[in-house]
């Protein structure tokens, strides 16, 4: 589904992903790990087209995200799989950016409405599905400015599902939240991904979560990758030492 091919950035004289080489299959669930800077938000934020590759391509469903440069010369993404792309990607951001002047239930139907051409009725019925299945359901009509952080990210959730997105990327959702709202927004994501195949890409910090979400898991050290394998094995038995030193430092 997603294809990473000698994909380089950088920022400046930094190189942020020194050609990478990774698959995304369809409905695998896989999990970035890694000391920070080592450039795993930049990976989603690619994928999102938030940010532009340096050299190398990134496929996804066999076609190039955009135009882009890679060993065998530029390849050129149609404007149609572009924008079908972008729909099919939906991401949940470390800050939930919900628009603040809008109701809970305008931040979850807006997408839909206007983006995907559903109709209000149909909007509103799977707001109100995805907000029962995040525990909100009650909280429709509130403003996002009145939630909690948990509530505020368990909407980003819905927001982010109600576009129907083919892959959900997930940027450190908990990072932002005290922690006793954590556990509240994993076990929604845990229920997401036991009861859907929506492929799952995360960057995470929690390594229970990890553990327990995904078929593999990549670590990550300056911009390449280290080590990857199935979490019991990544993390149960690492073979490298650079996984080692970095679960030790944060288990
Ligand atoms: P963290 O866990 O702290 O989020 P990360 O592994 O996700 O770390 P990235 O956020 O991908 O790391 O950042 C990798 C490197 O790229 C860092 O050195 C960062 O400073 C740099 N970087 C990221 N975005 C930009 C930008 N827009 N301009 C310049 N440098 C950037």
């Amino acid at each position: 589904l997603i294809r990473f091919d000698g994909v380089v950035k950088r920022f400046g004289a930094n190189t942020v992903l020194d050609e990478l080489d990774f698959t995304v299959d369809a409905g695998e669930r896989v999990t970035l790990i890694g000391p920070s800077g080592s450039g795993k938000t930049t990976i989603l934020r690619l994928l999102m087209t938030l940010e532009k590759v340096t050299g190398g391509v990134i496929w996804v469903n066999g076609e190039p995200l955009s135009h882009m440069r890679g060993k065998g010369g530029l390849v050129r993404a149609g404007e149609k799989h572009q924008r079908e792309v972008r729909k099919r990607i939906g991401m949940v951001f470390q800050q939930f950016n919900l628009f603040p002047n809008m109701t809970v239930r305008q931040n979850v139907t807006e997408g839909p409405i206007h983006s995907l051409g559903v109709s209000r009725d149909e909007a509103n019925q799977r707001a109100e599905e995805l907000l029962d299945l995040v525990g909100l359901g009650e909280k429709i009509d509130a403003h996002p400015t009145r939630l909690s952080g948990g509530q505020q990210q368990r909407v980003a959730i819905a927001r982010a599902l109600a576009m129907r997105p083919e892959i959900l990327l997930l940027d450190e959702v908990t990072s932002a939240l005290d922690p006793e709202l954590v556990s509240g927004v994993l076990d929604v994501l845990r229920g997401i991904a036991e009861s859907t195949d929506i492929t799952m890409l995360c960057v995470t910090h929690e390594m229970h979560f990890a553990r327990d979400v995904s078929h593999r898991v990549l670590m990550f050290d300056q911009g390449k990758i280290v080590e990857e394998g199935p979490p019991e094995q990544i993390f149960g038995d690492p073979r490298e030492e650079r996984t080692r030193t970095f679960l030790h430092a944060v288990l």
